[in-house]
């Protein structure tokens, strides 16, 4: 079987990937299933930048193709926040469900015509021997008033989506990503790259 690494370490976005390679015949691996620990710190202020950083850092370090992602979550009326910072946004360690209270406080008493947001996900493909190329993809909602639903990570439970009118966490893997701002990202880099999946399986 065809390998594609990703240059994560999370759990909920290596799921995202599976749903969406699996079906082309590819085994997602992630940094969790490297022997070396690798841990990329995010010191770009924009999407574009930090996924850039992580997949050619990670593409140098080992020789192969990576795919990096760097997404989150823009809420307009707290001026784009948490943006870029969205998997810390309540501070260290990292935690999903102290996020979402953050998130929840803040729009306290904002009615839901005013709870417009958007998740936004770069794409880069880093390899030896080539330039870096980057996707992008974006999923317009609105933050709901309480968590709904038990799949997925991170804002999922917040995030309501109308075009399904569910919260992204009600989803199946499935729905989600033909919704979902990774999903459109991943479409967008197959259709502009179509040989990108048979180089991605060269040699790894
Ligand atoms: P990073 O790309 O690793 O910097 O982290 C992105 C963060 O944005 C995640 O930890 C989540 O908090 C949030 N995020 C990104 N994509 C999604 C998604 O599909 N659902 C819910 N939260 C997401």
């Amino acid at each position: 079987m065809k390998k594609i690494l990703i240059a994560t370490n999370n759990k909920g976005k290596a799921k995202d990937f599976e749903t969406l390679f699996v079906p082309y015949g590819f085994d997602v691996q992630t940094l969790n299933d490297l022997e070396q620990d690798i841990d990329v710190e995010e010191t770009g202020v924009t999407f574009e930048e930090n996924a850039i950083l992580k997949a050619e850092t990670v593409s140098q370090m080992l020789g192969i193709t990576v795919i990096a992602d760097d997404s989150g979550l823009e809420i307009d009326e707290l001026q784009g926040a948490p943006g870029v910072y969205s998997a810390r946004y309540a501070g260290e360690p990292k935690n999903d469900e102290a996020n979402i209270d953050k998130v929840l406080s803040e729009l306290q008493g904002v009615p839901e015509g005013e709870r417009t947001a958007r998740f936004r996900c770069v794409l880069a493909v880093a390899g030896p021997g080539r330039e870096t190329a980057t996707f992008s993809g974006s999923c317009e909602g609105l933050i709901l008033e309480e968590r709904r639903g038990s799949n997925g990570f991170g804002y999922d439970p917040i995030f309501y989506a109308p075009e399904k009118g569910l919260a992204m966490a009600e989803l199946t893997p499935e729905e989600k990503s033909q919704i979902s701002h990774r999903g459109a990202a991943l479409r967008q880099l197959k259709e502009q790259l179509p040989q990108l999946l048979d180089l991605l399986g060269e040699g790894q």
